[in-house]
């Protein structure tokens, strides 16, 4: 059940697009979105926000069922690597049902929600069923998805993924990983049924060929006719050197020089971790506006590489966050990760920042709410008229916060707080989350523990 519609919010500050501002009273649409904004004494009816308000983060890059992962996944030996942990969580795609993916995903939005993620960009690979066939619903496991996000109340970009093959050679997907593959017509009927779902339900719907090792040309080219204006392009590019390798000794080109050479890369594209790129390949993308979706929480468990983001900033690159394999699902954790690589790569800690009026905190988690907005497809990550209701409300007795500034208590929230220091989450006008705890909390804990049990057993 969607929890009350609020009429607005009176914030004592907000963090609007020009910055800080005091008094703030924000009237919400019957449609969600933030229908007024005004400052000064009128708000006297609306609900009060004594802490800052921030817009809601924005999660570009989400598998959600490996939140099932952490924890399974951690514990090594000296020779794993990313394909060792690649290798763990493809036994984990073999056990999984509808049931389990949709429990998993409403368990991993809850925990997005109560760090202060409002949106999420589902990147969806998994579509047929344990035995390789495809589901009586073609589209059963993406409207698990789908159904997942509105229970838990997150605003959703679904990207279904176009995955054919295991790597460049172009061989066949085998064993688990076969659940991934579309083949003939069938990405068309997934994507068809889904354009048809969101008459009912609301998401945003884009596109997602998944790596140059999973997808060819010649899938590529098939997609071109749905890359419109607008549609939201995602894929995986240079994660890892071996990879790039790969692509050099298969095509000639690395992945970077590969997309731009044979696809038509637009601002609507987003290039997910992008981390093992070259100079002149990172002011092509900056030229072109692809957004770069940074991980660093998986992307330091997983030992992929430092993405260049001090460079990055300083060229005025456009980045998103994202929770990837849910080994942190704290935007806050992946901003403090990303600034203090800066500063370790730079040797001091005046590194280049998206907005210099501000604290870096502040800085960054407003960036990356506008430019993960863009990655998205969608009108949210500012406060302004017209954007969806999406907020986060601060909590000003908390100790970490009291006494501080309204900017200060962003950057104390952004480098050292989690989801304690929340008061509220709103997303489209509703109270998602209150005082740390999701308004259907004990819904979503029973189907995860029940999907945890079964989990359990199937992989012992
Ligand atoms: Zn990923």
């Amino acid at each position: 059940m969607a929890p009350p519609a609020l009429p607005g919010l009176f914030a004592e500050s907000a963090l609007l697009p020009d910055g800080w501002v005091r008094n703030v009273s924000l009237r919400f649409a019957a449609d969600g979105t933030i229908e007024s904004v005004s400052t000064g004494a009128d708000g006297a009816d609306l609900p009060r926000a004594t802490g800052p308000v921030l817009p809601g983060a924005v999660n570009a890059h989400s598998h959600a069922f490996q939140r099932a992962l952490v924890g399974r996944v951690q514990r090594l030996s000296p020779e794993d690597d990313f394909w060792s942990w690649r290798e763990r969580m493809i036994r984990l795609v073999g056990v999984l049902g509808p049931e389990d993916v949709e429990a998993v995903s409403l368990r991993c939005y809850r925990d997005l929600l109560l760090h202060g993620y409002t949106s999420v960009a589902e990147f969806h690979y998994l579509h047929r069923d344990a035995n390789l066939s495809l589901y009586a619903e073609p589209a059963e496991l993406s409207l698990r998805i789908v159904a997942a996000a509105r229970g838990a109340g997150i605003g959703l970009t679904l990207l279904p993924v176009l995955y054919r093959r295991s790597g460049f050679d172009g061989g066949r997907l085998e064993g688990p990983k076969a659940r991934f593959g579309l083949y003939g017509d069938e990405f068309d009927r997934v994507l068809d049924r889904l354009e048809s779902e969101r008459r009912l339900v609301p998401f945003t719907l884009g596109l997602a060929p998944h790596s140059l090792r999973s997808v060819s040309r010649s899938d590529l080219d098939e997609l071109a006719p749905r890359m419109r204006p607008g549609v939201p392009v995602h894929v995986h590019v240079a994660e890892q050197v071996a990879e790039v390798d790969g692509c050099r000794d298969a095509t000639g080109l690395t992945p970077v020089r590969w997309l731009f050479r044979h696809t038509a890369v637009t601002d609507d594209w987003t290039f997910v971790h992008a981390t093992h790129a070259d100079a002149d390949e990172y002011v092509t993308m900056r030229e072109a506006g692809v957004v770069a979706a940074l991980c660093p929480t998986t992307e330091g468990d997983l030992g992929d590489g430092l993405f260049p983001f001090a460079e990055w900033v300083a060229g005025g690159g456009r980045f998103a966050v994202g929770s990837d394999s849910q080994v942190s699902v704290s935007a806050g954790e992946e901003l403090r990760a990303l600034l203090y690589r800066a500063r370790i790569a730079e040797l001091r800690r005046g590194v280049p920042s998206p907005a210099p009026t501000l604290g870096h905190g502040t800085a960054l988690w407003r960036a990356a709410a506008e430019h993960g907005a863009a990655a998205i497809g969608r009108r949210v990550g500012r406060i302004e008229v017209g954007a969806a209701a999406d907020l986060v409300v601060l909590d000003a007795s908390n100790p970490l916060l009291e006494g501080l500034s309204p900017d200060e208590a962003g950057c104390a929230f952004v480098q050292s707080g989690s989801a304690a220091e929340i008061e509220r989450v709103v997303v489209a006008g509703r109270t998602v989350v209150e005082r740390g705890r999701h308004v259907d909390d004990e819904r979503i804990r029973r189907e995860w523990s029940a999907a945890a049990k079964r989990i359990a057993a199937a992989l012992s």
